[in-house]
């Protein structure tokens, strides 16, 4: 036996508590090859016996035995199986999918028991012919007559190769003529298979069946063979197989889907876009602004050197602990950026100046650290730089003119160059103000004539009277035994950077702990080498406001994508209720939840995809366009202050080209597919009956 209904009832409860009874105490018995034709006045039970038996719907008591077995425990994912393998439908109403030809009406059956798509074709092409459409397998259900339709609706309940044929008055919706025509093909194409048959013609149920079931308020009334030499008593198992939609043909399902909306799907995906244009400019400004920060500050004369000084703890309170023996700055010296280390070994400030045995006032004291240094004052420079091997000086203007009147000269105006070549006399003080280098000084004084080599204009970011160079000085001190006993001791030493771009790397290079820096300890507590550098910590305070104008701006931004997440949900959401029957129609031959979630997932995936890649294209258009306002308006000359970095995002390090674009282009399908999510859900919670009754 291959279907029973036992003892089977259907209650359907109206309001609260009444309920009416459809089927009452139902007992029949189903062969393979018979075709069967339930008869009854509308209203009789006729559609919910059919939907029963097909397991769309599930009877209030008795059961469904199924080859012997009784379905009382099956669950849902049974019922989809069943369905999927053991079920063709032919519905009244048609029930094709509209946005879909004849073919892929057919082909589409075949997606959910996961043959491939060679097979599927040809398959669909087959019935196709075999239902007499081979003209019409690529117009669509409105390019079709009812007949048409419905011969559509035969191929696709065959396609799974069933054994089960359910029929709920096929011929209902067409004239007598066609309603002959498709109740032979039925006949015909379903010989080998069980067909139960809902009808309320007479006269076609009894030329076509071999079997007649007279139904009444629920109740059979008479169940008669006829045609009994016709009966094919066939014996076959039921099919098993499982298989289930690919995300590739739920893609393809809901690309043809959004072809019809495109209306709606342009203004979503503009609406989804803006945010993410709107993040990578942000982030391209940001990024060009650092840059252009980078590069202006770089320029100053002093970006290429780092003060460096020796911390040691408690070093106000006691003197005698300064260590006899550092090699503080080796570590610096392994660095390869670094060109130069020079010490400061704490004349620095603690010097006065002698002309004919008076002290010139108001003097602060700077060395010149390297020639790349040089470079970037010689347009205010007249004479020349002291030599590293000879005992000479560079002096401001106002240097110059206290030594010329010093000597008794009179300054020409805004000349100064008088002072060139006038020898003066350099004095180590024995007092200073920090005690590291007064601990250095203590008892002795030393005095050096040194030569005026020229006057000097102006220099960036520097406003001292007199500059010397370190070589000089260090090997006058040294000679003069000045470190005696103290080699070694490194207080201050300025480093030179070979690519000034590199400052902030060797500036937190010297500060690491491992290269004998304090790393991130206290300054007043910590000993070890402390690097600073004024440029470092002007770049690192625009970035940090740069950063933090970006975050701000890009949380602002997100409301935009937070509006189109909102707008493809309901995108999605319309989307699901239009879509009803086509997921009842999917429901039906066999569709599982997971596939009618993934149609909508993907549709989700392909609008959260559009909108990345819009919101990419518009803002590489947006960019020279924004950079050009922005150079105009702040009247700046950088080729680009707005930047969109292709490599690497704020909040990453990794260095794949186009990380940034494609990060946005996945968080915008992430967002849509988020947003798509519950829409999705909803359309599995869509009733098969209900969405097929809706007419
Ligand atoms: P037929 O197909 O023979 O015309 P149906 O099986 O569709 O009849 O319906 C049988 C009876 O059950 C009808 O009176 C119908 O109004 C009622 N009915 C069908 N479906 C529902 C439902 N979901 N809720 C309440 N009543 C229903
Ligand atoms: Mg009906």
């Amino acid at each position: 036996m291959l279907l029973k209904l036992d003892k089977l009832s259907k209650e359907y409860t109206i309001e609260k508590k009444k309920s009416f009874s459809a089927l009452s105490n139902v007992n029949l018995n189903f062969e393979k090859g018979e075709f069967v034709s339930i008869l009854g006045p509308s209203g009789c039970g006729k559609s919910t016996l059919l939907n029963i038996i097909a397991g769309l719907d599930q009877p209030t008591t008795g059961d469904l035995i199924i080859e012997g077995k009784s379905t009382k425990k099956y669950k849902k994912r049974n019922w989809d199986l069943y369905r999927k393998n053991n079920i063709g439908f032919v519905f009244q109403s048609f029930n094709l999918i509209e946005h879909l030809s004849a073919l892929e009406n057919v082909e589409i059956v075949m997606n959910l028991i996961g043959l491939p798509k060679k097979q599927r074709i040809e398959r669909a092409k087959d019935l196709l012919k075999q239902v007499g459409l081979e003209t019409h397998m690529d117009h669509k259900p409105g390019e079709l007559s009812g007949g048409q339709k419905q011969r559509v609706a035969i191929a696709r309940a065959l396609a799974n190769d069933p054994d089960i044929i359910l029929a709920d008055e096929p011929t209902g919706a067409l004239d007598k003529k066609t309603g002959i025509q498709i109740m032979q093909l039925i006949k015909e194409v379903a010989q080998d298979k069980l067909i139960i048959m809902v009808t309320h013609n007479r006269e076609l149920a009894y030329e076509y069946s071999t079997r007649v079931v007279a139904i009444l308020d629920g109740k059979i009334l008479k169940d008669e063979n006829i045609n009994e030499s016709e009966k094919n008593s066939l014996k076959s198992e039921l099919k098993k197989k499982d298989g289930k939609m690919s995300f590739g043909d739920a893609m393809k399902l809901s690309l043809r889907n959004i072809k019809q909306k495109m209306g709606r799907i342009v203004v979503t995906t503009i609406a989804g876009s803006i945010g993410i244009a709107g993040i990578l400019l942000v982030i391209g400004l940001s990024n060009g602004a650092t840059d252009y920060i980078d590069v202006q500050t770089n320029s100053f004369a002093s970006a290429n050197i780092i003060q460096t000084s020796m911390r040691f703890k408690d070093v106000a309170l006691q003197k005698t602990d300064y260590p006899k023996d550092i090699k503080v700055y080796d570590s610096i010296k392994k660095n390869p950026e670094v060109l130069k280390v020079r010490e400061n070994l704490g004349v620095k400030d603690i010097a006065s100046y002698e002309v004919n045995n008076e002290t010139l006032k108001d003097i602060t004291f700077n060395s010149l650290a390297g020639e790349k240094y040089l470079l970037n004052i010689e347009h205010a420079l007249k004479g020349r730089a002291p030599k590293d091997d000879k005992n000479e000086l560079l002096v401001n203007k106002d240097m110059a003119k206290k030594i010329i009147e010093k000597y008794g000269l009179n300054p020409d105006k805004d000349d100064y160059t008088k002072a060139i070549g006038k020898k003066i006399k350099v004095v180590i003080q024995e007092k200073s103000t920090d005690p590291i280098t007064a601990a250095l000084v203590l008892g002795k004084k030393y005095t050096q004539d040194f030569e005026v080599v020229g006057v000097v204009d102006e220099i960036a970011l520097s406003s001292s009277s007199v500059y010397y160079s370190y070589d000089a000085v260090d090997a006058w001190l040294k000679k003069d035994g000045y470190f005696a006993g103290k080699e070694n001791r490194v207080v201050n030493a300025e480093v030179v950077i070979k690519d000034v771009h590199n400052n902030e790397k060797v500036l937190n290079y010297i500060n690491a702990k491992e290269n004998g820096g304090i790393g991130g300890e206290k300054m007043t507590e910590a000993k070890g080498f402390y690097a600073t550098s004024q440029i470092v910590m002007v770049k690192s305070l625009m970035t940090t406001l740069i950063n933090l104008a970006q975050a701000v701006m890009i949380v602002f931004i997100s409301v935009a994508l937070v509006v189109s997440a909102i707008l493809i949900g309901i995108v999605i959401f319309s989307s699901v209720l239009e879509r009803k029957k086509e997921i009842g129609i999917l429901k039906a031959v066999g569709a599982r939840n997971k596939d009618i979630a993934r149609i909508f997932r993907a549709e989700s995936a392909l609008i959260g995809l559009f909108a990345g890649v819009t919101g990419v294209v518009a803002a590489f258009i947006i960019q020279p366009i924004a950079n050009q306002i922005i150079n105009n308006v702040l009247n700046i000359n950088a080729d680009n202050i707005v930047n969109i970095p292709l490599t690497g995002i704020p909040f990453t390090d990794i260095q794949i080209p186009f990380v940034t674009v494609i990060s946005l282009i996945f968080i915008s399908i992430l967002v849509a597919v988020l947003a798509g999510h519950f829409p999705s859900r909803r359309a599995t919670k869509i009733q098969v009956v209900d969405a097929l009754r809706d007419e």
